[in-house]
This record gives structure tokens, sequence and C-alpha cells, in this order.
């Protein structure tokens, strides 16, 4: 089914789980025993990353296919334009769609390793707005098509103060827009930790026509050095109170953890009290700090933890 249907369609919160294709068969094993468990509380899809600069784009169309249709959840996949030209993209495309799949995150992707701008591969795709026209115009409405929205602007928006220009966020937004009338019917939100600039980038983008759903990225904090990382990679603000409360707690993992599901919870909170009715996490491959988050807000039963599943996976099904 496309997401967005389903979104529009549901009058209750829901909620979506991104996933990795992790490095080893055993890891790949250990994602479908973990995507199972996360299945059995029903979300409204997940979605499976395109390894940065296409590294891992067989994997992920085979886990795509696999969570499609054996651990049975409507699937989205993630589609980037670094190192892909045309023949490569529409590779991906048809073989989602022979697999019967039909959601796309539509992406530039970031720049090749050890390359700080994005340059467009011969007989590619300069950016997603292109990828996206593409998509509608080969594949006419068959794809529900997703794009990225930066409630802080894209980095390459950052201006030399650290911060987007107020001009560069603007840029930003009417090229969103122009993502949207080429045929993106959803949006998914980069990570933030300011839910405030979340609101205000949700009323920005109905400031300048945008109306399909923006749904936000949470993702929960695991680990102090990964939050750093993450952080500074996508120039994520971190509010002065989240630094403070981390200081202290940085070298204990177990507190780390706990204060990123209370944290999670409270910004989820203030995010629904907006309405906004869906959730997508940021599982980083793993499920205790999402589902936590998740019960907290009482949008899923604990109970169902242990709940059988109504389908089993075959053994080696998942080798890949
Ligand atoms: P675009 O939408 O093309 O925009 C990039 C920047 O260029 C923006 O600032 C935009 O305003 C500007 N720009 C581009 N074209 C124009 C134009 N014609 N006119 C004016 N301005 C323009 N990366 C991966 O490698 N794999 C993934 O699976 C992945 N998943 C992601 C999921 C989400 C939800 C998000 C938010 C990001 C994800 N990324 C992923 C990271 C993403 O690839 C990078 O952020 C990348 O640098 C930009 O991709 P984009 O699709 O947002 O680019």
């Amino acid at each position: 089914e496309k997401i967005q249907e389903a979104l529009l369609n549901e009058k209750k919160v829901v909620f979506s789980f991104e996933f990795f294709p992790p490095r080893t068969e055993d890891g790949v094993d250990g994602l479908f025993e973990k995507m199972e468990r996360m299945a059995a509380y029903n979300p409204a899809f997940c979605d499976i990353t395109w390894g940065a600069g296409g590294s891992t784009a067989e994997l992920t169309l085979d886990i795509a296919a696999k969570m499609e249709n054996m651990v049975c959840v409507d699937t989205m996949m993630h589609l980037t334009c670094t190192n892909m030209p045309l023949e490569k993209i529409d590779h991906a495309l048809d073989t989602i769609k022979s697999k019967g799949i039909r959601n796309v995150l539509a992406l530039r992707g970031d720049p090749p390793r050890g390359q700080d701008k994005f340059v467009q591969v011969q007989g590619g795709f300069a950016c997603a707005l292109d990828l996206v026209k593409h998509i509608r115009a080969k594949y006419g409405d068959y794809f529900g098509i997703t794009v990225a929205g930066y409630p802080e602007a894209h980095p390459d928006m950052i201006g030399s103060c650290g911060v987007p220009t107020l001009e560069g966020y603007h840029k930003d937004l009417a090229y969103l827009k122009r993502k949207v009338d080429a045929g993106a019917d959803l949006i998914i939100t980069q990570l933030f930790y300011d839910t405030d600039i979340f609101l205000k980038f949700v009323n920005d983008c109905r400031q300048v026509g945008i109306t399909c759903p923006i749904v936000p990225g949470i993702m929960p904090i695991n680990n102090y050095k990964g939050f750093l990382r993450m952080t500074g990679f996508c120039k994520t603000k971190v509010p002065a109170e989240i630094a403070a409360a981390l200081e202290p707690i940085k070298d204990n993992e177990e507190a780390v953890k706990s204060y990123g599901i209370y944290l999670g919870t409270e910004m989820c909170k203030k995010i629904l009290a907006h309405g906004i009715r869906t959730l997508h996490f940021y599982t980083l491959n793993l499920e205790k700090s999402a589902l936590a988050i998740l019960s907290n807000l009482g949008l899923i039963e604990e109970a169902k933890i242990s709940r059988s599943l109504p389908w089993r996976r075959p053994t080696n099904v998942f080798r890949v």
C-alpha cells in the first residue's frame, strides 16, 4: 500500500521504523528477527536506507523485498543519486516494483566518500527533484514518493557562522515545495532535538503551500559519542539543556540511554500535542529505545512484546 494514502486515512497516531543494511550475514539475520518483533507492533511502515554512494545497493534491494513480502510490513526503500547513472536507478525501481513495493524515499544523497561537494554522475541526476520528476514520468502513480525535509535547512545552506542564513532557509523551503509539486507526497524530516524548530518548520511549509503530511524523524539518543557524531555531521542544533543534561552522564551508557528515552518521550508528547499524527523513528537497528518511547506514550502495549507472530521465518530464507 502507498504510505501517504494509509496515513491520510488513519485517524489515530501511527509510527514507523527506519533500518539500515547490516554489514554481515549474521547482522542481516539479526535484523530480520528484530524487524519481526517490531512489526508485531503494527508500524504504519518500515523503511530501509540506501548505503552512502550506493554501497549497499543489492543488499538494500534484497532486504526491501523481504520486508515487504516476508515480514509483511508496508515497505519504503530509500534511493539516492550518488554514483547512480539512470540505468542503475531504473534497475532499482524496476526491481522493487516487481516485488510489489510501492514506496520510495527519493534522495540526492551525500557526496561520494572523500569529496565534499555533490557531483552529478554522468547520465545521472543532480538532485532529488530530478529523481522525483523521473519517477513520476516513468512510473506514473505507481510509487508513493517521499522526500527529505530539513527543519534546520540542509547543511549545504549553512553559512560560515554555523547556522543557516535566513535566505538559505527560505531557498531550501522553496526547493522542498518544488519537490512536492513535482510529485512527492510525503516528507520525512532530518533528525532534530529542538522540537520548536520542527514545529516552526511545519508551519513555514504550510505558509509556502506545502500540504502533504510532514513526518518528524526522531532519533533517540542511544550513545553519547554517536549522538555527537550525528549532530555534528547533520549540523543539528543541540539545545543547551540537553547538552547540560548529558554532560554529567556522558560516560554512563545506561544513563545516556535512559535520558534518550525520557527526552524522546517528551519531544514526541509535544509534537503530538500539536496535532502531528505520525512519528518516524531512526532506530539505528536498535529496538529498545523506540519501543520504550512508544510504550511511554501509550501507543504500544508492552504485553505485545511476547506476542507470538503469525508468520515464522523459514530457516535461512533471509540469507543474502
Ligand atoms: P536535495 O533535495 O536534492 O537537496 C540538497 C540541497 O541542495 C538542499 O539544500 C537543496 O535546497 C539544494 N538544492 C538541490 N537542488 C536544488 C535546486 N535545483 N535548486 C535549489 N536548491 C537546490 N543518505 C543516504 O546516502 N542514504 C539514505 O538512505 C539516506 N536517507 C535519508 C533519509 C532522510 C529522511 C533524510 C533527511 C536524509 C537521508 N539521507 C540519506 C541523507 C541525504 O542523502 C543527504 O542529506 C543529502 O545531502 C541530500 O539529499 P536530499 O535528497 O535532501 O537532496
